[in-house]
């Protein structure tokens, strides 16, 4: 069937520039470059081009350069291009339009629109070069007090498990399957490196990662992929994943194509068949049901080990978290509209959830009325860009935050949206073995270990021109958050006050 669709990107080749080296042709993984051997010539197939510029970047001349096609269609607000296109696809496919990342429409991210306080005259700052700052984190199941025995100065009440991360920031969730096992060694060697931790997400712990388990959490999601004693007992935290914020309420879809070999044994499935995550757990109906998941994971561990609950963040989940909470969880995972996915049908990515800030604002509140805020740590993702995000997160209540596209995106992704391919051309998303050597995991740990450097000094910069020696005394604390732009109600609901006032 003829495509109507136009090409989204137009590729201009500088003639004066191209020296016919092929480079472009070797890197591009979606067939755009081609050589002409009849005309000696390199040429594009563009409407292959989904932009991820590889080529660009490796062009040895900067001969090239993508743009966006500027073929448009009559203006029209409620028919915009992408509406159209997307009618185009399935009139042409007649399935679900499948795509990978977050959420990018026009959804208003209210981290923009709050700003943070800093001292002045009255409340000095804090010069984080000549004065000591504490990022140190604790993750686990808080007592309401502590009692010490009087005279050895023991601990008399019971601590549960806790986790301490030299920053508060971990990488979120991202499975063996949906991404390379390099991305996944890069991430676990930056995790130990940095202090922090780094999840498998559900597609269970390649053997050859064992050796970093005191920096890892593994998930149980509904597909129990590779969950097994071993697996559980190399872990630091144990994450029970009952939704994800790029698709609220539906289950995972890997193809087959990506279960290769390698993934096939770590998932404990059959090579070359789709690992399909059912939408629910089928045995968890009910916070009861939760609570029993949660208790035989503590138990098969012998209670050493904190037990995470990720959900969605969705309309009630305030009072989900209140329920996660009472069932048993050490820790809440919210996990916000804005969130990323290897693959997930648009239409649910863009349209179902609601976002971080507002969820992680209400569940914080919901759980300090009711006096259990001490039971959970509470950990966001879905979003966070940057380390002004991070602080304005542990302001509005999180102890932790999650990042997994900022954390590819140091490895490379340009956010092209194209992960469900397999044909990843950073060799992030891919089990194909010429592109998954894209990265390389020295390289790649190091790149996250920078990053998450270079958050850690921003963050000590922000905190002392606060003047707060520790992150701790800002976790939580909204005073130090003002709203710019913002309706009295979404004031309300994130807790802070009009700038200015
Ligand atoms: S990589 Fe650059 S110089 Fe080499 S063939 Fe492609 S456009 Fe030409
Ligand atoms: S991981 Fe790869 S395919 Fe996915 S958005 Fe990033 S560059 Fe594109």
């Amino acid at each position: 069937m003829k495509t109507y669709l136009p090409p989204k990107f137009i590729v201009d080749r500088n003639p004066s520039r191209c020296i016919q080296c092929q480079v472009c042709v070797n890197q591009c993984s979606f067939d755009v470059h081609y050589y002409d051997a009849d005309d000696d010539e390199v040429r594009s197939h563009e409407e292959n081009c989904v932009g991820c510029h590889r080529c660009v970047i490796f062009c040895p001349t900067q001969a090239l350069t993508i743009e966006r096609n500027p073929l448009d269609y009559r203006e029209n607000y409620n028919w915009r291009p992408e509406i159209i296109e997307d009618i185009l696809r399935q009139a042409e496919t007649g399935g679900v339009i499948i795509t990978g990342m977050g959420d990018d429409k026009r959804q208003r991210i209210y981290w923009d629109h709050l700003v943070l306080n800093a001292s002045q005259v009255t409340n000095p700052s804090i010069d984080p070069l000549r004065e000591p700052m504490e990022l140190r984190t604790y993750l686990g199941s808080k007592p309401e007090r502590v009692e010490i025995e009087p005279d050895s100065l023991e601990l008399k009440t019971y601590l549960a498990p806790q986790v301490e991360l030299d920053v508060p920031v971990m990488f979120a969730a991202m499975s063996y399957g949906a991404v390379s096992l390099n991305v996944h060694e890069s991430l676990a060697r930056a995790a130990t490196e940095s202090g922090t931790l780094w999840n498998t997400g559900e597609g269970g712990l390649h053997p050859k990662l064992y050796k970093y388990g005191h920096n890892t959490i593994v998930q149980v999601a509904s597909g129990r992929f590779g969950v097994h004693p071993q697996y559980l007992d190399v872990a630091r935290v144990i994450e029970i994943k009952i939704g994800q914020g790029a698709k609220p309420g539906i289950g995972g879809h890997l193809p087959g194509e990506k279960v290769s070999a390698e993934v096939s044994l770590t998932r404990m499935i059959p090579q070359g068949t789709d690992a399909l995550s059912p939408a629910p757990h089928h045995d968890i109906y009910s916070i009861e049901d939760l609570a029993q998941l949660i208790y035989a994971l503590k138990e098969a561990t012998n209670y050493q080990k904190p037990v995470a609950v990720k959900i969605a963040a969705v309309h009630n989940s305030a009072a989900i978290a209140s329920g996660m909470v009472r069932a048993g969880a050490d820790i809440i995972v919210l996990d916000g509209l804005r969130g990323s996915t290897g693959a997930a049908p648009k239409i649910i990515r863009d349209n179902v959830g609601i976002p971080i800030e507002l969820a992680l604002a209400s569940v914080d509140e919901r759980l300090r009325q009711e006096g259990i805020r001490n039971r959970a740590s509470l950990i966001v993702s879905g979003g966070i860009r940057n380390s002004g995000d991070v602080v304005k997160a542990i302001a509005l209540g999180a102890d932790a935050i999650y990042i997994a596209t900022a954390a590819l995106i140091a490895l490379g992704c340009t956010v092209c949206q194209q992960c469900h391919t397999g044909k990843c051309a950073w060799g992030i998303c891919t089990q194909d073995p010429k592109l998954a050597k894209r990265v390389n995991p020295d390289i790649g740990s190091r790149r996250l270990t920078n990053l998450l450097r270079g958050w850690s000094l921003e963050i000590k910069d922000m905190l002392g021109g606060m003047g707060i020696n520790a992150l701790e005394s800002l976790r939580g604390n909204r005073l130090h958050l003002r709203g710019v732009g913002l309706t009295d109600t979404e004031l309300e609901i994130l807790g802070v006050k009009m700038a200015g006032s």
